[in-house]
């Protein structure tokens, strides 16, 4: 089996956009591979945020990934922070990792240009996720599109590093998720709580009609008897995620042939999104109301990480020259 490592960011709860996009795959490959999730606090702080609300956002990531069903006897869900050894290989890593790949980054440009005074972690935060990954020697990473040149970038690192101090980390490969990426609900730009634009996976019926009724859809449907074109439609790649292939096959049909409005097409695509979304909402109300049993869950995940990150940095050390005191 292979090692398979993935991070998501403590930004409370889950939306549908990460759901079909990287959760939802997660839950699949615990079931074929070894895997390590990990909510990625230290990432988290490389961007503006709010100090009092991570321990509350970070407990939410927790629930909502539990409840969508990763189950921790197949693999280990854990905090970033809870295991220190992944700041100390960010660190060791760092020394090896060339200045100008980090500048060449361009999630590092665009989130740069946003920012008035440029912190040193927001450059160095794909050399984080290198540690994240060559820690735990993972061989596999799900990721998305977006992050495929900082994979590519963490294999150069891994590379370097073995140039350097003899073969010992693999070098990660993607493992691209199916999934096309899902656009908020502008129909604009990725699907982002602090834009504003998603669903959220503990949304009730109400407030996910609601959320859903606005939606944009493709711009060629002006009025009800204009035909339309599901790959140009947002609320057709959520019906991809939802809805049975059989329904998709008709939506795409009556969506074509202008046999229906977006309206009773996103009518459809609500009921599908309710039903599927259902059983995740009461695991989480019932994971909420049982904060020790997450906590419990937590602390073993990051004990069983440590047990990995440690002997990975013992070995890393060792082959970097470090004088490591004998046992008394
Ligand atoms: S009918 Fe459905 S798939 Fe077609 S444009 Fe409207 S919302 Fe999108």
């Amino acid at each position: 089996m292979a090692r398979v490592f993935s991070g998501i960011q403590p930004s409370g709860e889950l939306h549908i956009g990460n759901y079909l996009g990287a959760v939802r795959n997660w839950v699949r490959l615990q079931h074929e591979h070894d895997c390590l999730f990990s909510i990625v606090d230290l990432h988290a702080i490389t961007q503006p945020y709010d100090p009092g609300g991570l321990v509350a956002r970070t407990r939410e990531m927790a629930v909502s990934l539990l409840a969508v069903g990763l189950d921790p006897s197949r693999c280990i869900v854990f905090v970033q922070s809870h295991v220190p050894e992944h700041a100390e290989l960010n660190w060791l890593l760092n020394t090896v990792t060339p200045l100008g790949e980090l500048e060449r980054q361009t999630q590092f440009k665009d989130k740069a240009q946003r920012q008035e005074s440029i912190p040193a972690g927001l450059l160095n935060y794909p050399v984080l996720q290198a540690a994240d990954i060559l820690l735990y020697r993972a061989e596999l990473v799900p990721v998305g599109e977006d992050q495929l040149q900082h994979l590519e970038l963490s294999r150069e690192i891994a590379r370097r590093w073995n140039g350097r101090f003899g073969d010992y980390f693999p070098e990660p490969q993607p493992l691209l998720t199916a999934t096309r990426r899902i656009l908020g609900l502008d129909g604009q730009a990725k699907m982002s709580k602090s834009l504003g634009n998603t669903i959220g996976l503990f949304d009730d019926p109400d407030a996910i009609w609601e959320k859903l009724r606005p939606a944009a859809t493709d711009p060629a449907r002006v009025t009800r008897k204009d035909p339309g074109n599901p790959d140009l439609c947002n609320v057709f790649t959520v019906h991809q995620g939802f809805s049975p292939p059989g329904v998709q096959v008709e939506v795409a049909h009556k969506c074509r042939t202008a046999g229906w409005g977006c309206l009773d097409c996103k009518r459809v695509l609500a009921d599908h999104m309710i039903a599927a979304l259902a059983p995740i909402r009461e695991r989480a109300a019932a994971l909420r109301a049982d904060p020790k049993r997450v906590e419990r869950i937590l602390r073993e995940g990051a004990e069983r990480a440590r047990d990995i990150a440690r002997a990975t940095l013992t070995e890393v050390k060792r082959r970097m020259g470090f004088y490591s005191l004998p046992e008394d």
